[in-house]
Protein backbone atom coordinates (compact mmCIF):
# COMPACT_ATOMS: atom_id res chain seq x y z
CA UNK A 1 0.00 0.00 0.00
CA UNK A 2 1.36 3.48 -1.25
CA UNK A 3 1.24 5.89 1.77
CA UNK A 4 -1.75 8.64 1.73
CA UNK A 5 -0.37 12.23 2.50
CA UNK A 6 -1.93 14.02 4.78
CA UNK A 7 -3.66 17.17 5.45
CA UNK A 8 -1.86 20.25 5.64
CA UNK A 9 1.07 18.33 3.58
CA UNK A 10 1.93 21.28 0.84
CA UNK A 11 1.79 18.71 -1.47
CA UNK A 12 -1.92 18.75 -1.40
CA UNK A 13 -2.02 21.81 -2.34
CA UNK A 14 -0.01 21.62 -6.01
CA UNK A 15 -1.28 22.10 -9.13
CA UNK A 16 -0.89 19.14 -10.97
CA UNK A 17 0.09 18.56 -14.58
CA UNK A 18 -1.38 16.98 -17.10
CA UNK A 19 0.13 12.59 -18.18
CA UNK A 20 1.81 12.76 -21.79
CA UNK A 21 2.74 9.93 -21.25
CA UNK A 22 0.93 6.51 -21.31
CA UNK A 23 3.60 3.94 -20.44
CA UNK A 24 4.05 0.31 -18.19
CA UNK A 25 5.40 2.89 -14.77
CA UNK A 26 1.46 4.00 -15.35
CA UNK A 27 -0.10 1.33 -15.42
CA UNK A 28 2.33 0.18 -12.03
CA UNK A 29 1.01 3.47 -10.46
CA UNK A 30 -2.63 2.93 -11.76
CA UNK A 31 -2.58 -0.57 -10.00
CA UNK A 32 -0.86 0.70 -6.71
CA UNK A 33 -3.33 3.14 -6.82
CA UNK A 34 -6.51 1.40 -6.86
CA UNK A 35 -4.89 -1.26 -4.29
CA UNK A 36 -4.36 1.91 -2.09
CA UNK A 37 -8.21 2.76 -2.48
CA UNK A 38 -9.38 -0.48 -1.66
CA UNK A 39 -7.27 -1.14 1.57
CA UNK A 40 -7.84 2.47 2.60
CA UNK A 41 -11.60 1.90 2.39
CA UNK A 42 -11.94 4.93 -0.43
CA UNK A 43 -14.36 5.29 -2.97
CA UNK A 44 -11.59 7.56 -4.79
CA UNK A 45 -8.07 8.68 -4.97
CA UNK A 46 -6.16 11.13 -6.69
CA UNK A 47 -2.70 11.00 -7.15
CA UNK A 48 -1.46 14.30 -5.40
CA UNK A 49 -2.69 12.36 -2.75
CA UNK A 50 0.43 9.34 -2.89
CA UNK A 51 2.48 12.67 -3.69
CA UNK A 52 2.36 12.39 -7.16
CA UNK A 53 1.69 15.64 -8.98
CA UNK A 54 0.03 14.46 -11.91
CA UNK A 55 -3.54 14.42 -13.31
CA UNK A 56 -4.83 10.86 -12.33
CA UNK A 57 -7.88 9.92 -10.98
CA UNK A 58 -8.77 6.41 -9.58
CA UNK A 59 -12.15 5.81 -7.74
CA UNK A 60 -14.79 2.69 -7.48
CA UNK A 61 -18.69 4.28 -6.74
CA UNK A 62 -20.00 0.65 -6.77
CA UNK A 63 -19.35 -0.27 -10.23
CA UNK A 64 -16.07 -1.57 -10.14
CA UNK A 65 -12.69 0.48 -10.49
CA UNK A 66 -12.32 3.10 -12.50
CA UNK A 67 -8.90 4.89 -14.34
CA UNK A 68 -9.81 8.86 -15.57
CA UNK A 69 -6.21 10.84 -16.70
CA UNK A 70 -6.09 14.40 -17.51
CA UNK A 71 -10.17 14.59 -16.49
CA UNK A 72 -11.83 17.97 -17.42
CA UNK A 73 -15.47 18.41 -15.57
CA UNK A 74 -18.29 20.78 -17.10
CA UNK A 75 -21.54 21.49 -15.60
CA UNK A 76 -24.56 21.09 -17.61
CA UNK A 77 -26.88 24.25 -18.05
CA UNK A 78 -29.49 22.88 -16.06
CA UNK A 79 -27.99 21.21 -13.14
CA UNK A 80 -29.19 21.20 -10.14
CA UNK A 81 -26.76 21.81 -6.74
CA UNK A 82 -27.01 19.73 -3.89
CA UNK A 83 -25.18 19.80 -0.43
CA UNK A 84 -23.45 16.19 0.64
CA UNK A 85 -21.44 15.30 3.70
CA UNK A 86 -18.11 14.09 2.19
CA UNK A 87 -15.24 12.80 4.07
CA UNK A 88 -11.61 12.17 2.27
CA UNK A 89 -8.49 10.11 2.88
CA UNK A 90 -6.09 12.87 3.76
CA UNK A 91 -8.15 14.28 6.63
CA UNK A 92 -8.84 11.87 8.43
CA UNK A 93 -12.48 12.46 10.97
CA UNK A 94 -13.33 15.36 9.18
CA UNK A 95 -16.58 15.47 7.35
CA UNK A 96 -17.56 18.42 5.35
CA UNK A 97 -20.88 19.52 4.03
CA UNK A 98 -19.85 20.37 0.23
CA UNK A 99 -22.05 21.74 -2.25
CA UNK A 100 -21.88 20.32 -5.47
CA UNK A 101 -23.57 20.04 -8.87
CA UNK A 102 -25.63 16.53 -9.31
CA UNK A 103 -24.21 15.96 -12.95
CA UNK A 104 -21.66 16.83 -14.55
CA UNK A 105 -20.49 15.73 -18.00
CA UNK A 106 -16.73 14.32 -17.95
CA UNK A 107 -14.14 14.08 -20.75
CA UNK A 108 -10.72 12.34 -20.04
CA UNK A 109 -8.03 9.32 -21.05
CA UNK A 110 -8.16 6.38 -19.76
CA UNK A 111 -5.08 4.13 -19.05
CA UNK A 112 -3.83 4.10 -22.51
CA UNK A 113 -4.65 7.51 -23.26
CA UNK A 114 -7.72 6.82 -25.40
CA UNK A 115 -10.03 9.23 -24.77
CA UNK A 116 -13.32 8.82 -23.40
CA UNK A 117 -16.58 11.07 -22.08
CA UNK A 118 -19.59 10.53 -20.34
CA UNK A 119 -22.15 12.15 -18.27
CA UNK A 120 -22.54 11.17 -14.10
CA UNK A 121 -24.49 11.62 -11.67
CA UNK A 122 -25.15 10.66 -8.15
CA UNK A 123 -22.01 9.22 -6.15
CA UNK A 124 -20.08 9.13 -9.34
CA UNK A 125 -20.57 12.66 -10.09
CA UNK A 126 -19.69 13.82 -6.39
CA UNK A 127 -16.17 11.62 -6.55
CA UNK A 128 -15.13 12.33 -9.42
CA UNK A 129 -15.60 16.27 -8.36
CA UNK A 130 -14.25 15.37 -4.98
CA UNK A 131 -10.82 13.86 -6.78
CA UNK A 132 -10.80 16.35 -9.43
CA UNK A 133 -10.56 19.23 -6.85
CA UNK A 134 -7.19 17.58 -5.14
CA UNK A 135 -5.71 17.78 -8.74
CA UNK A 136 -6.06 21.55 -8.21
CA UNK A 137 -5.00 21.36 -4.92
CA UNK A 138 -8.45 22.37 -3.48
CA UNK A 139 -10.04 20.15 -0.52
CA UNK A 140 -12.90 19.71 1.37
CA UNK A 141 -12.16 22.27 4.25
CA UNK A 142 -12.34 24.70 1.76
CA UNK A 143 -16.00 24.30 1.53
CA UNK A 144 -16.40 24.99 5.12
CA UNK A 145 -18.35 28.10 6.07
CA UNK A 146 -16.76 30.21 8.74
CA UNK A 147 -19.65 28.36 11.99
CA UNK A 148 -18.03 24.99 10.59
CA UNK A 149 -14.62 25.91 10.19
CA UNK A 150 -15.05 27.03 13.97
CA UNK A 151 -16.55 23.35 15.06
CA UNK A 152 -13.76 21.58 13.27
CA UNK A 153 -11.19 23.93 14.65
CA UNK A 154 -9.47 21.67 17.04
CA UNK A 155 -9.68 18.73 14.47
CA UNK A 156 -7.97 20.34 11.98
CA UNK A 157 -5.41 21.62 14.62
CA UNK A 158 -4.73 18.24 15.91
CA UNK A 159 -4.04 17.20 11.98
CA UNK A 160 -1.88 20.24 11.73
CA UNK A 161 0.25 19.38 14.53
CA UNK A 162 0.67 15.66 13.76
CA UNK A 163 2.26 16.87 10.53
CA UNK A 164 4.47 18.66 12.46
CA UNK A 165 5.20 16.41 14.88
CA UNK A 166 4.68 18.53 17.98
CA UNK A 167 2.67 14.97 19.12
ZN1 LIG B 1 -10.10 13.60 -0.82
Amino acid sequence: MLEIVKYPDPLLRKQSEKVLTYNANLLELLEEMTDTMYIADGVGLAAPQIGVSKQIIVLDAGDGPMVLINPVVTVPEDTAYAAIEEGCLSLPDIRVDVTRPSRIHLAARDEKGNPLSFDADGLLARVIQHEQDHLNGVLIIDYLSSIQRQLLRSKLRSLEKLYSGAV
